[in-house]
């Protein structure tokens, strides 16, 4: 997926006056919060703690991504040994051309697809509609963005700015059926339409939640069923996923699913859990056991690799339950489409800079109230605020920053450590907004910079510095 984030200024902007997506985005937080709220509830009435919890799923993940090489090797020789193939693809071009070279191999007209954020960032569906292969995204949020022709807006709920009556409308328009108006119906018409595709294709591609090392499965997570129809009804399955899903044993699996659900849903566990290895032996095949002939794990790096050893690495212990996105006041304005890659919200600002590139993407890691949200309800602690500040400083430090930002820092610092003009130019700025305040109790709009009161007013000062007045007190 080309990446739109040298844009997200303007995006962010349009989004944030869009009264249909201001109308969606209303129920995400409510939504999301509330339920983690309640998992978090009902695992501690578990007994169970989640910082113990947090702290054990970061030793997973830190352990992994500290040795990955050998948990990636140790992967491919069990998924092997259980009769799967494992090819390697550098970034999203090599996974298309892997992808579609399987389809061609096997004679492939029309794909299944169960949710895979590479795929996204391969354009894979683009591939292969360019090689005359028809692919159908399954997930019912997928598959609802896919027939409006646009991008997922958030990673565990993708059609999430969509309206039901958009909804309708759509699949009026595809499916050719009597309008439905009601969210249940709607569903069961998608399934209707689906199941012809599930039967019919020749090939699914899935994503997996985790790879695990020890016995070379992967592991889906879902809610809706589409996961095991795209796994073991076509007579080929590829798993197309990044190269951090790895961990090591069932056992670390077990951990984490007492975190990922609860923090991307607030269920205590998602309706299917499916652990996928291998494929049946042909000749089970042949007597009617279900389960694709064949098995193909492609393990993408597209920048992974790139940073392991960084202070960015521990980006790759995501376990992309969207947990960071649901509660930032960033994303809950302006929404998903805003950040204009695969990945928003918080873990996207870390992400698309690092994958695609930092030159285009620097407006992204500026996105954020410091509010520190993001890392608290993150499971696997993951330090999204530090790591963004990191980009912000890369950024200034490789000149990517416009020059009057880089001296505004550069004075800024400088004053910072000067305290006798620190505070002399504290006590000048304090007075100078209360004149601009002109007596109210509000500045509505600040001389240098008015887009700090675009859309909201800022509390007028006093007229003392926090010194002075500190000082009268103490008088
Ligand atoms: S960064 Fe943390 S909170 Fe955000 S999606 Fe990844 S694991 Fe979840």
């Amino acid at each position: 997926m080309e990446s739109q984030a040298l844009f997200f200024r303007e995006r962010a902007a349009e989004k944030a006056c869009d009264p249909r997506v201001q109308k969606t985005l209303q129920h995400v937080r409510p939504l999301f919060v509330g339920k983690r709220k309640k998992g978090m509830q009902d695992l501690a009435e578990l007994g169970m703690d989640f910082d113990k919890l947090q702290q054990s799923a970061q030793k997973i993940r830190d352990r992994v991504v500290k040795n990955l090489d050998v948990w990636l090797e140790l992967f491919e020789a069990q998924a092997q040994a259980t009769g799967a193939e494992v090819l390697w693809a550098r970034d999203g071009a090599e996974v298309a051309r892997l992808v579609v070279e399987l389809a061609q191999e096997n004679g492939v007209k029309k794909v299944v697809k169960s949710k895979s954020m590479l795929s996204e960032e391969a354009d894979l569906n683009a591939a292969l509609a360019a090689a005359g292969v028809e692919s159908i995204e399954t997930d019912l949020g997928e598959y609802i963005v896919q027939i409006a022709g646009e991008a997922p807006s958030h990673i565990i709920a993708p059609a999430v700015h969509k309206t039901k009556e958009e909804v309708a409308d759509l699949f009026v328009q595809h499916h050719g059926l009597p309008r439905q108006n009601d969210i249940t119906a709607l569903a069961r018409e998608a399934r209707g339409v689906l199941r012809q595709h599930f039967l019919s294709a020749d090939m699914g591609i899935s994503g997996a939640n985790f790879l695990v090392a020890e016995t070379g499965s992967a592991v889906l997570v879902t809610n809706e069923g589409n996961g095991r129809m795209v796994t073991t009804l076509p007579r080929l399955h590829v798993v197309v996923a990044g190269i951090e899903k790895i961990i090591p044993n069932l056992e670390d699996l077990a951990t984490l699913l007492r975190l990922l659900p609860r923090s991307a849903t607030g269920q205590g566990i998602s309706n299917y859990v499916s652990i996928l290895t291998g494929r049946p032996p042909l000749e089970a095949n042949a007597s009617g056991v279900e389960g694709p002939q064949r098995m193909v794990f492609i393990l993408v790096d597209n920048g992974r690799a790139g940073l392991l050893g960084t202070e960015f690495d521990s980006m790759l212990r995501c376990i992309r339950c969207g947990a960071c996105m649901n509660h930032c006041p960033v994303y809950n304005s302006i929404g998903g489409h805003a950040y204009g890659w695969v990945y928003p919200g918080p873990m996207g600002s870390v992400l698309t800079p690092l994958y695609t590139s930092l030159k285009d993407a620097q407006d992204l890691p500026q996105a954020t109230t410091g509010c520190n949200q993001c890392a608290a309800v993150c499971p696997v602690g993951i330090p999204l605020p530090e790591l963004m500040r990191a980009l912000r400083r890369r950024a200034v430090e490789t000149g990517l920053r416009p020059w009057s930002e880089r001296l505004a820092y550069k004075l800024w610092a400088w004053a910072a450590t000067h305290p006798v003009f620190y505070r002399w130019g504290v006590r000048r700025a304090v007075r100078y907004l209360k004149w601009l305040a002109g007596g109210e109790e509000y500045i509505r709009v600040l001389g240098m910079a008015p887009g700090w009161t675009f859309g909201r007013d800022l509390k007028a000062p006093l007229g003392k510095s926090f010194q002075e007045m500190w000082a009268d007190r103490k008088g």
